[in-house]
């Protein structure tokens, strides 16, 4: 479990405001990632083409989201890839548990799953998990690896270990690895990262990876990676566990190559990444290498209830790029880790309501300007704003019969503002109560207090009018008459 949690946000993100290394770190990788997507974007209309393109093919392809999740278990199935269904993290995990116990230990070492980068497998908290059934999961990327060698987590999707400088890498190194010999040259870091891993690879009976886009019309899952480990992951282990959430399905192949361009010039302002997987069969005869088995286990964890409404739905339109906590005015001074969640930044406050429930996140939806950065760099177009809004108002709002309420819907309404609200609306519907209340309001105007809890620190509270529009025009009518 990590030690950050959402409900700590505001105490987090004073925290990590008072860090003068953490800021210093976040502004100067945001700042990097920002001059990359810029360049990478330098022609205002091809970017708006591409941009276009790759909203309307996540929109379509989420229209028949029910469909296309068939036909894709279907053409894996037909490829030899065995596709399993999660409702939730637990299912996942014994999903698991049970394809893990199934694969023979070479030795009697604990059972080693090798990962890939997987941000769903850290959703569902895989590490923990399996360590209790004595499986040891090793991070292969290299930013996850180094947060693992820390018990710490990612503070980023795409650059889990961003929030540590090179020191910092080398002080982990120095505290964890035998022999290392401290330096700040990044090649000597990561050729030391490397060293570590590649005997694991060899000898870990299980790969896992996470998964981009899963294509429908063929049965294949592409991965996305620069360091190399994902294609490791896939290949060399005998069995290959893919793990990701239902809405990575995407129709067509000819789909993907608009969704990836959109993708890696908006990450890390790439054309294309050094390495881009298609998975679509386990080893075949004649075939030297490749896992002998592959699994896909497909995740709900609450999508389904984005899914169901149209405007939360958009919100799975997301392709995890990262830009928009590039972005955020807010991200990138607190960093990752104040969210308290595992997607952190305007794309975690608009998923984790969903993944977690609006109850344990409803700080997390009020902590934007609602300046608009996140849209206007958001490949798919998800209006990230909007969706804040419609979150801060089901925080609020009660539950009504015939419609679906998120979870923890009207988490944010006090008792106090549950009773007033109601009292409003009965007197909005009755017009004589309606009037009273105005004239009642206009009468002790000048006794209200100064002060309305922590909305009215830095504003001064409206008074009610001395005469109602509606007492003004009766007025009115009655000096005519
Ligand atoms: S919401 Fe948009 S900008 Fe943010 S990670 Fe998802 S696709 Fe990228």
């Amino acid at each position: 479990m990590s030690k950050y949690q959402p409900e700590y946000f505001h105490q987090q993100a004073a925290d990590a405001l008072a860090n003068p290394q953490l800021r210093q770190n976040f502004r100067g990788a945001m700042d990097y990632l920002q001059d990359k997507r810029k360049a990478a974007f330098a022609d205002a209309k091809e970017e708006s083409a591409i941009r276009d393109k790759a909203e309307a093919i996540r929109q379509r392809c989420l229209r028949k989201l029910p469909e296309l999740l068939e036909q894709l278990e279907a053409n894996c199935t037909a490829n030899g890839i065995q596709v399993h269904w999660a409702e939730n993290a637990e299912d996942a995990n014994a999903l698991f548990l049970s394809i893990a116990q199934s694969v023979h230990s070479p030795s009697d070492q604990p059972l080693l799953m090798i990962k890939g980068k997987s941000m769903v497998s850290e959703e569902i908290n895989l590490n923990q998990q399996m360590a209790r059934h004595d499986i040891q999961c090793l991070e292969s990327d290299m930013g996850e690896y180094i947060i693992q060698l820390d018990g710490d987590t990612p503070s980023h999707i795409i650059m889990p270990a961003i929030h540590k400088n090179k020191q910092q890498v080398s002080d982990t190194f120095a505290g964890h690895l035998d022999g290392f010999t401290p330096t700040t040259d990044v090649d000597a870091l990561i050729q030391t990262g490397r060293q570590q891993l590649r005997e694991k690879f060899r000898t870990a009976p299980i790969g896992v990876s996470g998964v981009n886009f899963a294509v429908a019309e063929t049965g294949t899952l592409c991965l996305v990676e620069n360091e190399g480990n994902g294609r490791m992951c896939t290949t060399v282990p005998d069995t290959h566990i893919a793990v990701t959430g239902i809405e990575k399905v995407v129709e067509f192949l000819s789909d993907v190559p608009p969704l990836y361009s959109a993708l890696t010039r908006s990450a890390t302002g790439q054309a294309i990444t050094t390495y881009f997987n298609m998975i679509s069969s386990p080893r075949k005869p004649g075939e030297l290498d490749g896992p002998k088995a592959v699994h896909l286990i497909l995740l709900d964890n609450g999508r389904t209830q984005a899914y169901h409404d149209n405007e939360t739905r958009q919100t799975l339109q997301c392709i995890r790029c990262g830009a928009c906590m590039n972005h955020c005015p807010v991200y990138t001074r607190i960093g990752g880790h104040a969210y308290g969640t595992v997607y952190p930044g305007p794309i975690g406050k608009i998923l984790s309501p969903h993944l977690l429930g609006l109850e344990a996140t409803q700080d997390l939806v009020t902590a934007s300007s609602l300046c608009g950065a996140c849209e206007e760099v958001c490949p798919v177009r998800i209006p990230i704003p909007s969706l804040l809004q419609r979150l801060r108002h089901d925080a609020k709002l009660a539950q009504e019969p015939g419609h679906l309420p998120l979870r923890g819907q009207q988490c944010a309404a006090s008792k106090t503002e549950q009773i007033m609200m109601k009292a409003f609306t009965l007197a909005a519907t009755h017009a004589p109560l309606y009037h009273s209340g105005t004239w009642l309001a206009g009468q002790v105007r000048n006794w209200l207090p100064a002060r309305f809890g922590s909305w009215t620190q830095c504003r001064t509270p409206p008074k009610p009018a001395a005469l109602s529009f509606h007492h003004l025009m009766k007025k009115k009518q009655k000096g005519q008459q």
